[in-house]
């Protein structure tokens, strides 16, 4: 099974990511994308909240899903956050 991380490209609230736990993270994102996935990411389709899949935890358990979801920091494991957060802090000129 794999642990997965959704990053929202625009915040719901105050989340910017969603956490999940499928065997098959590209067929459970289509779900996710057409309605049938997640209460949140159908509350993301709602809002005309896109998402995108940022990352990918191989062979990881639901201990490690509970462990990212508590955590309050999904974003320090999110390369997208990541990406940004390195342009925000380059120097300009
Ligand atoms: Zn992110």
């Amino acid at each position: 099974m794999s642990v997965y991380i959704l990053h929202l490209d625009s915040p719901l609230k105050h989340a910017r990511h969603y956490v999940g736990f499928a065997s098959k993270v590209n067929r459970r994102l289509e779900h996710h994308r057409s309605g049938s996935g997640a209460r949140f990411t159908q509350v993301c389709n709602e809002n005309g909240i896109t998402y995108q899949l940022a990352r990918v935890f191989e062979q990881a358990d639901r201990a490690f899903e509970r462990k990212l979801k508590n955590c309050k920091h999904t974003a320090r494991y999110c390369p997208i956050c990541a990406g940004e957060k390195a342009r925000a802090y380059k120097p300009k000129g």
